[in-house]
């Protein structure tokens, strides 16, 4: 990047700033060198001990290499042999973009192919596969087994057409590279010249009925139209193999189409890549001016036509919920908060010090309170922004609300504290905070969503605010600090304006850290508020958007016959209770009459009780009818708890019972100037008509509810028409004998020659759109912003539903059974598999693939000729074999597995591996399989089940041994926190802290 483009992203706020960049990129240079040459010598290690040729294959499988085309050519080594492709890559890659690239090496390399004498199929498979490679950086298995084959098919007349046919691991590629594959396929085909694809109508239905049938998961599933549309212009047959069971009972038996069954990997690439992936392809059509791929075009614009038809239309502001993640549901595996619904973790912006990419963060007292089915590396599947989560702990987010069983309400930050009451707890109303960082969003290409007013944004309101000493003085006298206290400087100024940029950056810091731990008292909060106009910080900030706005005048009701009383001198609030109490209380009478924990314990009926008939705790009311629903919002929370109790919980105020009431321990004076009151006498001081302006609020919306409800009537009766005509229509097309498609057709054009006239008054309708939304996204903030002068932001704007994946990870892959040996014994070894028990039997009749000595040209199932060698006087002696490299030999079943039932003698070729080994004793278990699942069925070399087994390690069926772990690393810790003494750190390379000192 040249300096000048960097100074110009870098922008104004400079992320730089502040950091010793020259160290750092010294040390990461050198810790890269450092992983270099370490793999280096593991890979050394791995081919001396490969060449040895005990093994497969001779060499090490697993690709090392430096950039995109030393990877494509080491993936690809076999499809290559030995035709070298990297360069041209590096070359090409330096002037074009990977797609680009993909195209052209692909087409190079097919002419390539073909120059060098390889027959037609040949060369176009191999340059698909390395297109492919480079469209998915060759670190995926799509280039070696996304694609099964590739063949040359005749069409009805005659001529040739290229065939790709993709298997279910094309999934892995994503649906850009399954779009480009094919194009790339076209591609070579035109360079090759070889004709295209003319399919015949059985075809074409064929792939229709497939999608019909598929009850796989997929991302887009396209119409009949469409299908039949890409199907007869795609240039090049997309073909597959069958990877369902589920057969086709109209088109099973068609021209070029192998099986009956379902071909995944051809839906996958239809749906997925072709449909959604549109615009990639058409992007590079276009630029290579390819004719033939005109139809891409309608696929590529699909959606954006209705965008620009409805231009005047409303446009909701609100934040949709997402229910994807509740997919797929796993009994024992709960559900830990609904889309947005209240009650689910609250998002908050940061990033804890042991996190790692897709991973978010939670207070450990919250993981207590979820019963522990989350703990630390436990995946989460969560609802924005990506699909799932690792969980780290985080100390500075809040903990869980929760009731205990005296009714008291109350938060827990301290894992500790939670262990002691966790008896006590009754129900758990917010699960706390759950901190993702905002390059979490950007990663999955979302939008940020609105979090919470916290202390971060507040510490945050706050360093730009203190922009003078005279700031700093009212803010240390507020507080009562002293200023040697703080740090030694004004955090206001921008690094930027200062002479020593980093100095300052470090400065604010400083100031941020120190202020996002205060906790503060009304008076402080709102003296800050008036001063710098920050919004008001936990506990000040209650969640307004839980309050149902049909609640309010009530709530207003209750506050009649509220008293504001003197904090007793001694409390009876538990160890580690959250947030700390206020210095006077707000007492709402007999809130809490007739309220037991018993209702916590009964299960949310499926309609609920009209709130005025039935008896609910606390003093009686009367509740506005739900406006735009049809059960009141919150109705159950008001059947459990009543009003009094109800509310406060869900405004997150803290609280206990005091015989028949309830004491409001903290944020009530907040909750009380929200709406107007003045909290500073014996009992709330109504200053302002609060209830006026819920009352008016009330009525405009419910007045927005008629005329939102008389459009979407018309709409309905509409929708209801036309779908009448178009079913009368199809019927009508079906039994002249038309086909899906024209059918189709026929019923769109008979629907839409029913008008749409429109809403009655377009200008109400709007703007009861408006209201409807603003009322979805604001609540009863509207009113708060309304009554109040001071600055409100929400305090728990956006909830993140999410649900336990799958549990934390750190542990061996095995296969189940654990096995030591890919080696085969049937039922030899009895239950355990155990081969000392197929050693006993000496002789046992397993079935193995046949191969060759190339030395004495005996048979030998093995990779090495077990034969023993005949010394000078033609005796054997044990541990002596003829150890000969062998050879597959030819077989004429059909069967896919080529082994044949072989008689094997355990007991000496185990007794040879042994002595071969140089150990006394064989390991007590060595545990074996059944069978070998593999084509060629060639056991491994016995001598790699001893070892493992004498190391305890478990081997997985690819005959590697794998640990998986949850990948959420510490990027910041203390020497103490891990147990090692700095000085070995420092050894280690850590030679300076976080700021670089
Ligand atoms: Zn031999």
């Amino acid at each position: 990047m040249s300096e000048s483009k960097q100074a110009a992203e870098v922008g104004k706020s400079n992320p730089l700033i502040g950091l010793d960049l020259e160290r750092l990129e010294g040390e990461m240079l050198a810790y890269h060198q450092w992983l270099d040459e370490r793999a280096d010598d593991a890979y050394r290690i791995a081919e001396q001990a490969r060449q040895l040729g005990l093994d497969h294959k001779d060499r090490v499988e697993i690709p090392r290499a430096s950039d995109l085309a030393g990877r494509t050519e080491k993936l690809l080594i076999e499809h290559l042999e030995g035709y070298e492709v990297a360069d041209d890559i590096r070359a090409l890659l330096d002037e074009h973009d990977r797609e680009t690239t993909s195209i052209i090496i692909a087409q190079s390399v097919a002419r390539g192919f073909r120059e060098q004498g390889y027959d037609l199929e040949k060369s176009i498979d191999v340059g698909l596969r390395v297109g492919l490679a480079v469209l998915t950086e060759a670190v995926l298995v799509a280039p070696l087994e996304g694609i099964s084959e590739v063949r040359l098919l005749n069409n009805m007349d005659g001529s040739q057409f290229v065939s790709v046919h993709f298997a279910g691991p094309i999934r892995a590629a994503g649906g850009t590279a399954q779009a480009l594959a094919v194009l790339i396929a076209d591609m070579i085909r035109r360079e090759l010249n070889i004709g295209h694809y003319q399919p015949t109508d059985p075809e074409v239905e064929r792939v229709k009925e497939e999608f019909g049938l598929y009850r796989g998961n997929l991302q887009y599933r396209p119409s009949p139209d469409e299908i039949d549309e890409i199907v007869r212009a795609c240039p090049v047959m997309v073909n597959g193999e069958s990877t369902e069971r589920i057969e086709c009972a109209g088109y099973g038996n068609v021209r070029n189409i192998d099986e009956a069954r379902i071909r995944g990997g051809v839906l996958l690439v239809i749906g997925e890549g072709m449909c959604l992936k549109a615009p990639k392809i058409q992007k590079h059509t276009e630029r290579l001016n390819l004719p033939g791929w005109e139809f891409i075009t309608k696929f590529a614009s699909r959606g954006k036509e209705s965008e620009s038809t409805d231009k005047a239309a409303f446009k909701s502001q609100q934040i949709t919920p997402i229910t994807k993640f509740m997919r797929d549901i796993i009994a024992g595996r709960p559900v830990f908060g609904g889309p947005l619904q209240p009650g689910g973790f609250r998002l908050r912006y940061g990033r804890a010090r042991p996190s790692g990419l897709a991973a978010a963060s939670t207070n450990t007292a919250s993981m207590l309170a979820l019963d522990d089915f989350i703990t630390i590396g436990t995946q989460m599947k969560i609802e924005r922004p990506g699909k799932a989560c690792a969980i780290t702990p985080c100390d500075e987010s809040e903990g869980p609300w929760v009731v205990l069983e005296d009714g008291r309400f109350l938060r827990i930050d301290d894992p500790a504290a939670y262990a002691m009451l966790r008896n006590r707890v009754k129900q758990v109303w917010d699960n706390g905070e759950l901190v993702i960082g905002y390059g979490e969003f950007m990663e999955n290409n979302k939008r940020l969503v609105p979090a919470g007013y916290t202390m971060d944004w507040w510490a945050s309101d706050m360093v730009d605010s203190l922009s003078t000493e005279d700031d700093v003085s009212f803010f240390l006298e507020t507080f009562g600090f002293a200023r040697d206290a703080w740090p030694n400087a004004t955090p206001g100024i921008p690094p930027e304006e200062c002479d020593d940029p980093n100095a300052q950056f470090w400065v604010r810091t400083e100031w941020h850290e120190h202020l996002r731990q205060l906790s503060m008292t009304w008076p402080q909060a709102l003296a800050c508020s008036r001063r710098f106009a920050t919004s008001l910080p936990p506990p000040h900030n209650p969640w307004f958007k839980d309050l149902p706005l049909e609640w309010l005048p009530s709530v207003f009701q209750l506050l009649e016959n509220a008293v504001i009383e003197a904090a007793p001198t001694e409390t009876d609030a538990p160890e580690g209770a959250r947030p700390l109490a206020s210095e006077r209380h707000l007492r709402l009478p007999s809130g809490a009459r007739g309220w037991s924990a018993k209702m916590m314990d009964e299960l949310q009926p499926e309609v609920l009780p009209d709130p005025d008939s039935s008896t609910l705790p606390g003093p009686s009311f009367t509740m506005e009818q739900p406006i735009m629903t049809s059960e009141l919002a919150e109705g159950w929370a008001l059947q459990q708890h009543g009003l009094a109790k109800g509310a406060m919980m869900l405004l997150g105020l803290p609280h206990h019972h005091d015989g028949d009431d309830i004491v409001v321990t903290a944020g009530w004076e907040s909750f009380l100037e929200a709406f107007g009151y003045a909290s500073d006498g014996e009992a709330p001081l109504r200053q302002k008509n609060a209830s006026k302006v819920a009352t008016d609020r009330l009525n405009a919306l419910r007045k927005a509810k008629l005329v939102l409800d008389e459009e979407r009537a018309r709409k309905g009766e509409l929708e209801k028409e036309r779908a009448t005509i178009r079913i009368a229509a199809e019927t009508g097309a079906r039994q002249r004998g038309l086909g899906i498609a024209e059918t189709d057709r026929v019923g769109r054009d008979a629907a839409a020659s029913v008008p749409d006239v429109g809403p009655s008054d377009p200008a109400a309708y709007l703007a009861a759109q408006r209201l409807e939304d603003e009322h979805a996204i604001d609540g009863i903030m509207v009113i708060v912003r309304q009554l109040s002068d001071l600055r409100w932001e929400h305090s728990a704007p956006v909830r993140v539903g999410c649900r336990m994946g799958r549990p934390e990870k750190a542990a061996p892959r095995v296969m189940n059974p654990m096995t030591h040996s890919l080696f085969p014994i049937e039922l030899n070894g009895g239950n355990q598999r155990l081969l000392n028990h197929a050693i006993d039997k000496r002789t046992i009749r397993v079935q193995l693939g046949r191969r060759t000595c190339t030395v004495c040209e005996r048979e030998s199932p093995y990779l090495r000729c077990h034969h023993r060698a005949l010394d000078a006087h033609g005796e054997t002696k044990a541990g002596e074999t003829c150890n000969g490299r062998t050879q597959a030999r030819e077989t004429k079943s059909n069967a896919y597995r080529r082994g044949e039932v072989q008689s094997v003698r355990m007991d000496e070729m185990v007794e040879d591996a042994r002595i071969r080994l140089g150990i006394d004793r064989l390991p007590a278990q060595v545990k074996c399989t059944k069978k070998l699942n593999s084509r060629d069925q060639t056991p491994e070399a016995i001598e790699k089940g001893i070892l493992r087994a004498r190391h305890q390690l478990p081997v997985f069926r690819d005959g590697t041994v794998r640990y998986d772990m949850s990948d959420v690393p510490i990027t910041h810790f203390r020497p103490r926190e891990i147990g090692v003494p700095w000085k070995t750190l420092h050894g280690l390379g850590y030679t300076h802290d976080y700021r670089g000192r």
